[in-house]
């Protein structure tokens, strides 16, 4: 790696075959890419809104026996898109920063978030392909474990919290969701993962010889909670996401998540930060992550940079922080990485997602800062369908940025399933990875079969079992040198 530092193909093609464990943060709608939402939308009979480079819904108008989808005026069917070159390749840059370049009024922060709603509108049983999808460009870098956020179905929740007001009271608060009936779509979510699923293996041909590398990679699903909703609706976004988790494996954690800079996220969070206290109260055993600190000097004022970061640390009690750039201007930044670093508390690290959203890059990014205070980190793709990336950027990414070494790296890689929300113990004694534990002994750097004392801890640890892998993957890999 050191030979090849300086020449970017040769760098990509080395960290594309190293093995880098997971990818943490990974918003499954903007993971897929925008070819996908378009052939989706084919399928699906949308329009497409000539204008606004948005989908739209068809209207359904009888024809003879049949329901045939009909499009507005100034609208065309997705189905035309094939042969409509021209607003195809429009519709690929207004779903992604392809080609984006600022104009008056469009921000890339905006043009980023914007696109969530312009490629919305797919039916959601596209899900289980996007994890295919997903987990196939996973396989081809050697990623083997993926936390994937999700929306499940809410349509309740839309209506469930219409004419409730908020108070400070979350436990009447809660108990007036739970005699609505909030819990009663948490079957209606279970299915939906069990369909997605169900597709992934199906595309994947999961089971059978003609298994795509793709059934190989271990997926699961964090609940997403959205910031930029009335209070009453992140409460009961939350007890729905957290009760989910608590009955269902596949959902590994929740994830408070939206733009931190809207109205509602700012003026709201600490409010945010008490309703995710509260339900970690009720569900002590289930993991959390947060988006905190995707901020910068300018998109907010500078009273607005005192302290997110420090608030879900401290009051949410989070596991893990979701970018975390703006630490340095938080109040008393040096306390607040110690603080970090004594608790664990790793920040997943969105290079190119910070550098399209927010222009933070290089030296003004707190990457390395976080590093040299013992805070774990890792590397991840935010949004790779968006930023049209993959994880291998990011490594390439982080490699010229911030001159990582080899050892630098498979730290990182590391981390990814250390810090996973993945359940049972680690494999290792400490995070600092000099040693395994007791009951695997020697058995690093990729030993071929473990011993039967390790065997049995890996049997009951799905950590340990991918951290196995992963030292198994390294010791292949190395070996090839
Ligand atoms: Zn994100």
């Amino acid at each position: 790696m050191e030979r090849i530092r300086s020449e970017p193909l040769a760098l990509r093609d080395f960290l594309k075959r190293m093995p880098k464990g997971a990818d943490l943060h990974s918003h499954l709608s903007g993971a897929v890419y925008a070819e996908t939402h378009i052939r989706d939308a084919i399928a699906d009979e949308l329009c497409v809104d000539q204008g606004a480079k948005a989908f739209a819904k068809s209207q359904p108008v009888v024809a003879g026996a049949e329901l045939q989808p009909v499009c507005e005026e100034d609208q065309v069917p997705a189905t035309e898109l094939p042969k409509n070159q021209r607003l195809y390749n429009d519709l690929v840059d207004s779903f992604s920063m392809r080609g984006f370049v600022p104009s008056a009024g469009v921000t890339a922060h905006d043009h980023f978030f914007d696109a969530f709603t312009k490629f919305g509108g797919t039916d959601p049983r596209h899900t289980g392909e996007w994890v295919d999808e997903v987990a196939a460009r996973a396989a081809s870098q050697n990623i083997q474990y993926l936390e994937l956020m999700v929306t499940p179905t809410w349509r309740r929740l839309n209506t469930i919290t219409r004419d409730m007001t908020w108070r400070e009271d979350l436990k009447s608060l809660k108990d007036e969701l739970m005699a609505k009936g909030l819990l009663g779509d948490i079957p209606a979510a279970r299915a939906f993962l069990d369909e997605a699923d169900a597709l992934r293996r199906d595309r994947g041909h999961c089971g059978t010889p003609d298994e795509t590398p793709a059934c190989q990679v271990e997926a699961r699903y964090i609940y997403q909670v959205f910031r930029n909703t009335p209070r009453e609706s992140v409460l009961a976004q939350a007890l729905f996401g957290f009760e989910l988790a608590s009955v269902d494996p596949r959902v590994a954690g929740i994830n408070l998540v939206g733009s931190e800079d809207n109205y509602a996220a700012m003026a709201d969070y600490a409010d945010h930060m008490r309703i995710f206290q509260f339900a970690r109260g009720l569900y002590p055993k289930v993991h959390v992550s947060m988006h905190a600190g995707e901020l910068t000097l300018g998109l907010v004022s500078p009273e607005g940079l005192c302290c997110h970061v420090r608030q879900a640390v401290e009051i949410a009690r989070t596991d893990r922080i979701g970018h975390g750039v703006d630490v340095m201007y938080e109040e008393d930044p040096e306390a607040q990485l110690k603080d970090m670093a004594a608790k664990q508390v790793l920040v997943e690290i969105n290079l190119t997602s910070n550098k399209d959203v927010l222009g933070v890059s290089g030296r003004n990014h707190p990457f390395p800062i976080y590093r040299k205070f013992g805070v774990p980190v890792a590397l991840s793709t935010d949004d790779e369908g968006i930023e049209r990336i993959d994880l291998t950027h990011e490594y390439v990414r982080a490699v010229e940025s911030y001159d990582l070494s080899y050892a630098d790296l498979k730290q990182l890689a590391r981390n990814s399933l250390e810090y996973s929300f993945l359940p049972g113990v680690s494999l290792w004694a400490g995070p600092d990875f000099a040693r395994l534990v007791d009951a695997c002994g020697s058995d690093v750097g990729g030993a071929d079969k473990p011993s039967s004392a390790c065997e049995t801890l890996l049997k009951g640890s799905e950590k340990a079992e991918q951290q196995w892998e992963l030292e198994r993957r390294l010791g292949a890999f190395e070996a090839g040198f």
